[in-house]
């Protein structure tokens, strides 16, 4: 008997450590979207954190998007009831760590002055073990900062001790205390301010060997 295309559909297979998920749907975009959520869904559950529904919107978090989209297979047009074949998807074994799915899921409001430490940690809760190091992060870059050019984020190549680097607080002008630091990528600086609690984000100046950007 002949099938018609209407019992056709697209069907999209992801795998999360070794949960296999399947979604289908007559429109590409909307497998490819239950997919993600689906995915999004498993990382967030595995990693202890919230599931945000709207996560994927908005060019700010292309990094979410992409980050997920690495754990799904090629989008298939066959027939609704045929059975599911894995290895047809070529479905890729994605390796990711809690950090990474924290990082990619909470970076926006974990970013503050209070969950930074001395040694450039980002808490995101009490425990000792409940941070990772910023270094060699990426850190979204703030838009107003990057008119014009297409920055996005950069990463933390280095990390130095404010005191050594500035006269004063770029904040609030007082003294700058023990223990801030800087966090220094390709083009720009984020001091994460312990006095006046700010962020304050600085573009780095071109020559390589002038320390007095401020
Ligand atoms: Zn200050």
């Amino acid at each position: 008997m002949a099938k018609t295309d209407g019992e056709k559909v697209w069907r999209i297979v992801a795998r999360v450590d070794d949960e296999i998920i399947v979604k289908q749907s007559d429109i590409v975009e909307k497998a490819i979207r239950s997919a993600r959520n689906a995915v999004c869904q498993r990382l967030c559950k595995s990693a202890g954190i919230n599931y945000e529904l709207g996560w994927w919107k908005g060019r700010k978090h292309k990094d979410r998007r992409d980050f997920v989209d690495n754990f799904l297979g090629k989008p298939l047009y066959l027939l609704k009831d045929e059975k599911v074949e894995v290895e047809h998807h070529d479905v890729p074994c994605e390796v990711y760590t809690i950090e990474m799915v924290r990082l990619k899921f909470r970076k926006m409001t974990l970013l503050s002055p209070e969950n930074i430490d001395a040694w450039g940690n980002l808490h995101w809760g009490q425990g000792d073990d409940e941070k990772f190091n910023l270094l060699g992060a990426k850190l979204p870059i703030p838009p107003h900062l990057c008119i014009g050019e297409d920055f996005e984020e950069e990463e933390v190549i280095a990390i130095s001790d404010a005191q050594t680097c500035l006269d004063e607080c770029p904040g609030c002008k007082s003294d700058v205390p023990f223990g801030t630091i800087i966090l220094i990528t390709e083009h720009f600086r984020l001091t994460p301010t312990q006095c006046c609690s700010q962020m304050i984000w600085t573009r780095e100046k071109p020559s390589l060997d002038n320390e007095d950007w401020s």
